[in-house]
């Protein structure tokens, strides 16, 4: 079954959003993804659309004027003090010309994408060049310059959308987005993440919960070092699904860096691609039962530019679409691969792992492991504010194919 779906692309738009040769965040990952998902023909189901930049007044429904002004001078402010006072000009966040427009393309995408789910024609979209979810209001972080999943929420917000539900998998804590929406009750963040007490930025604990009138929507899971398929799937059964249940959003907004694999060098988690397929599927499910279909996909992290990020992404692209990927990489791509790096190309689009998972029990059963600690922390500390019992069980494994 094949949903109406948009693809926001503009490969040489997005291939500027580039740090230099030495950063992490390298725009071949994002070329190489293209590449394999047009070999495979994902990309013949869905309509691709060339996005536009976003305009000053979109970017400042999250971003401090301020702070929009100093990225654009940036590139010219030799002296960088005002730069670095927004995080620019860092080790993470390096300044680079032309750094405002590539920003502003990528939110503009997301906007596109978040606009084409919203006023129609589009059921679901996805802007892979996104998920930049460690922006704040007033300074980059973490190689994100502006926010284009908390600039698309908020963009859906000042359109009508009353409730609108975020779910990050990235495997860092999705901070930006979380802190833009900290206080407002339209908006139920959710982050699936390794813990802070590992890796940046730090935060994202099961006290986090919002502030104010937010109480209650924002969520965070943070999952030990190490974890798995298993213990990160059991941990997704056992909040994503009954949050948005309770939360009953108008419009999923999703982000998949893919930084949760186990070959990703910045971070300790040991996902397969198979896992985050798994994940993929169980939101696409969720758009259709719990948000009448509107789902806005984007990107995120992601730092094996060969090995993982075109594989994962190509999956992602292909379910958006309403289509599945699988058996070997074209010959054509593995060829494009070896003239572009030095790497070896995947020759398959599985890792050829087989996830499953105990879904969570229910009942009070003090845990017995770091994993359960965190799951049961997070129930008990969201839980109660969304009307659900913490005690109750989780959800299985979704069906192989969506309901579309
Ligand atoms: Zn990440
Ligand atoms: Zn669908």
């Amino acid at each position: 079954v094949s949903c109406d779906a948009q693809v926001l692309w503009d490969a040489e738009a997005f291939t500027s959003y580039d740090f230099g040769p030495t950063h992490p965040l390298r725009p071949l990952r994002l070329e190489l993804t293209m590449a394999l998902a047009a070999d495979l023909g994902v990309l013949g189901r869905a309509t691709v659309v060339a996005p536009t930049a976003a305009d000053d007044a979109t970017l400042e429904l999250v971003h401090d004027p301020l702070y929009v002004g100093a990225v654009r001078r940036a590139p010219d402010d030799w002296l960088g003090r005002l730069a670095l006072r927004h995080g620019l000009g860092t080790g993470d966040n390096p300044i680079f010309p032309g750094m405002h427009a590539a920003s502003a393309l990528v939110t503009g995408a997301s906007v596109a994408a978040a606009r084409a789910v919203w006023e129609g024609p589009a059921e679901h979209a996805v802007n892979v060049a996104g998920g930049l979810h460690h922006a704040m209001r007033d300074r980059a972080s973490g190689f994100c310059v502006y926010d284009d999943p908390a600039v698309a929420i908020a963009w859906l917000l000042a359109a009508g959308a009353r409730r609108v539900a975020y779910v990050d998998v990235d495997v860092h804590h999705g901070d930006g987005v979380q802190a833009a929406f900290y206080d407002d009750p339209r908006v139920l963040t959710v982050s699936l993440h390794e813990s802070g007490r590992t890796l940046f930025p730090g935060t994202g604990f099961a006290a986090e919960t919002g502030r104010g009138a937010g109480v209650g929507t924002s969520v965070n899971v943070a999952l030990p070092a190490g974890t798995g398929d298993e213990g990160w799937l059991r941990a997704f059964g056992a909040v994503v699904p009954p949050v948005l249940r309770a939360f009953a959003p108008e419009v999923l907004v999703t982000q998949h860096g893919c930084d949760t694999h186990a070959l990703d060098p910045l971070a300790h988690l040991q996902c397969s691609i198979d896992g985050q397929r798994v994940a993929l599927r169980w939101l696409h499910r969720l758009a259709h039962s719990i948000a009448g279909g509107r789902w806005v996909a984007v990107g995120g992290g992601g730092y094996d530019p060969v090995r993982v990020v075109p594989r994962a992404w190509t999956h992602l692209l292909a379910e958006v679409t309403g289509g599945t990927a699988d058996g070997a990489t074209p010959n054509a791509w593995r060829e494009l691969v070896a003239a572009r790096t030095s790497v070896l190309a995947p020759t398959s689009l599985s890792d050829g792992a087989h996830p499953s998972y105990d879904p969570w029990p229910g009942g009070g059963e003090p845990a017995v492991d770091a994993l359960d600690a965190s799951i049961a922390a997070t129930r008990a500390a969201v839980f109660p504010h969304l009307g659900l019992d913490p005690h109750a069980a989780g959800d299985p494994l979704p069906a192989e194919r969506p309901a579309s």
